[in-house]
């Protein structure tokens, strides 16, 4: 049977489902993300684009930076997607506006090269200073 995720913003506005995960879930510390979310990291996982349906209100979405597009409830403010124009297949899901976000566990850390300096995470995942390479 194939995996779908469901989620939701804070206030229910938006509602959404999508199919199974494409990649295990990351944690991003980019800059960009910390000031989407206001907070220091942010958990994405990536899931094919034409799987995900908005099954309430849709999310509004903004030109975040070159050619990057991130999605927020314009009710209450959650984050909710994250999409990049030359990867127009695929979609970046936050993995905290899942209803069971603890089904989708984050296997590493990107971008710590922005990470704050009190933001050193220690439970022995993978970190890298940019994107996860690519094996
Ligand atoms: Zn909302
Ligand atoms: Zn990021």
């Amino acid at each position: 049977m194939e995996l779908t995720l469901i989620g939701r913003c804070l206030c229910g506005h938006v509602q959404y489902r999508c199919g199974a995960p494409l990649a295990p879930a990351t944690f991003c510390h980019c800059e960009s993300c910390r000031r989407a979310a206001g907070a220091h990291v942010v958990a994405w996982v990536t899931v094919s684009a034409d799987t995900l349906v908005f099954t309430a209100a849709k999310p509004v979405e903004f030109n975040s930076s070159r050619r990057v597009f991130r999605s927020f409830c314009a009710r209450c403010g959650t984050g909710l997607t994250y999409r990049r124009e030359e990867r127009a297949a695929e979609v970046d899901i936050s993995v905290s506006s899942l209803e069971r976000p603890a089904d989708i566990v984050p296997i590493d850390h990107i971008y710590m090269e922005d990470a704050l300096p009190w933001d050193r995470p220690g439970e022995g995942l993978p970190q890298y200073p940019k994107t996860r390479p690519v094996d």
